[in-house]
């Protein structure tokens, strides 16, 4: 056993390939009411930050969707299957996480997508589904309501809006006049997502080490994600999921850094990571 080692943070897939684009089913149609740059709902002024995601920094939407900083995001207890932009993926997961924990229900895979390079339904204006900065969970319990009250039928939890401000995220629930309970949309800009999930811009040094228990294979979450881009690692297999390329990755530079190569992230190797 390494100097590091401990007991495992929990068992998760690794190495599931990035689904650019998830299958809506055809029965499904696009919901259309998310804010995009539609100003449907665009006097709303709880956010200051320009509605369109590219005024935000984010770069071209529908038609020109960009796939090269698309991950596959893991989260909740069924391990659901989101494509968003990388910068939201730990977002993505904190929110599913405490969406789930607060109506005690996990969300379905085959009900629950992300990215889709479309524009809101019915329309030319791009929607935010189209940049990777929105999810739609269980969206068959959660269909968008024209002319509802709002948040109209659903099984989201009581404060859903809550929760999804806290990420940075805008509740379709909340919107006045067609209400979708189903979507959920990252309002921020790149540079807010890598402040709020803690990536990069924090100066060395001022990253506690999560341990004990050290992360290693198996482990998931922030830290793990912290440990891949201190590493430069790709994120071609879930963010945030410390799997085998992380393991060799660790070992290498516990090689370079005189340092047991046994791919367990502990005090040691962590503090070397993160001078
Ligand atoms: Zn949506």
């Amino acid at each position: 056993m390494g100097e590091d080692s401990g007991t495992e943070e929990g068992v998760f897939m690794e190495d599931a390939p990035v689904g650019l684009e998830q299958p809506v089913p055809e029965d499904f149609p696009p919901d259309d009411a998310d804010v995009g740059n539609d100003g449907e709902e665009g006097d709303d002024q709880s956010f200051a930050l320009p509605r369109d995601a590219q005024g935000r920094g984010w770069g071209p939407g529908f038609p020109n969707c960009s796939r090269d900083r698309l991950v596959t995001a893991i989260a909740g207890g069924n391990g659901i299957r989101l494509p968003v932009r990388q910068e939201i993926a730990p977002l993505v997961q904190s929110l599913v996480r405490d969406l789930e924990a607060a109506r005690q229900r996990p969300f379905r895979a085959d009900w629950s997508w992300g990215f889709a390079c479309r524009a809101i339904g019915g329309g030319s204006t791009p929607s935010n589904h189209s940049w990777g900065l929105a999810i739609d969970l269980d969206a068959p319990e959660n269909p968008q309501q024209k002319g509802a009250t709002p948040p109209g039928r659903n099984t989201m939890p009581a404060d859903a809006a809550a929760i999804a401000a806290r990420y940075g995220f805008r509740w379709g629930g909340t919107y006045r006049s067609s209400p979708d309970p189903m979507h959920f949309e990252f309002m921020e800009t790149p540079d807010d997502a890598r402040r709020r999930s803690g990536q990069g811009g924090g100066g060395h040094g001022t990253v506690p080490y999560p341990g004990p228990p050290p992360l290693r294979r198996g482990s998931r979450g922030p830290s793990v994600l912290k440990v891949q881009q201190a590493l430069n690692m790709d994120f071609s297999s879930g963010p945030g999921v410390f799997g085998p390329r992380t393991e060799t990755a660790v070992k290498e530079f516990q090689r370079q850094h005189a340092l047991r190569a046994d791919g367990v992230v502990g005090s040691r190797t962590w503090a070397a990571l993160f001078p």
